[in-house]
Formats: C-alpha cells, structure tokens, sequence
C-alpha cells in the first residue's frame, strides 16, 4: 500500500466547509484543515487479498446462518419427523431453518435415524 497526500476531496483544500460553520467553526473534519489528505492505493495483489477477506467474511456468515456454526456437515433427519418431534429435541437435534428439517451436528444416533449427510458446498450449488 503506498499513501499520496492529495488535496482534500471534501473542503477541495480550503480546510474549510461553510456549511458546517456552527460546528468546529466549520473546520474540515476529513482534513483537520489542513487541506490535504492521505490517499491510500493498492497494489493489484493488495486488493484481490482485501477482497478474499470480504470474501472469507461473507462465506462464514452464510455458513453460520445456514446452520453450519460448528461444522462443515450436518445430518439431515430423514423421514416423517413431525410426529417424532420431541424426541428429535431430546437427542440433541436442532431445527435448521435453511433446510426446514432437523440436523443433527454428528452421525451419532446414525443407527435411531435415517441420517444424510449434507455439507455447507452442497447448499452453494
Ligand atoms: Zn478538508
């Protein structure tokens, strides 16, 4: 990242925004009235990483409200699960809204329940 002190976009140099004048006495609060400003500019490399952390970031939060907080597979309960509700909830089971089914976060009970296997690249298709 290289800085380039540039002229203040938002009082064009002046240090100064009228308008703001019943506040600080209008001294820019982008420059401290100084006029000038750093400019940051990124290397191509630079921006692909900012943009692969924005990117890391957006994956997570889809992955967290998808269910899969603490795991990468969850178990999907097969079957008629309605009338075995409360027994699901007993045995750890969570509802997961993305799916609208119950998810198990381990294969545990695999021999109770008819369980899938799905996994967080599997909801991206
Ligand atoms: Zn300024």
């Amino acid at each position: 990242m290289t800085i380039t002190e540039v002229t203040c976009p938002n009082c064009k140099g002046t240090g100064y925004i009228p308008h703001y004048d019943y506040n600080c006495q209008g001294v820019c609060f982008r420059c401290k009235g100084t006029g000038k400003t750093n400019q940051k500019e990124y290397t191509e490399e630079e921006l692909k990483k900012k943009e692969q952390k924005i990117n890391n970031k957006r994956q997570a939060t889809l992955k967290e409200l998808r269910g899969f907080k603490n795991t990468d597979i969850l178990y999907i309960v097969e079957g008629n699960t309605y009338s075995i509700k409360e027994q699901l909830k007993q045995d750890g089971a969570i509802w997961n809204m993305w799916f609208r089914k119950w998810v198990f976060e381990n294969d545990n009970l695999n021999d109770k329940y008819n369980l899938k296997p799905v996994s967080f690249e599997d909801t991206l298709k």
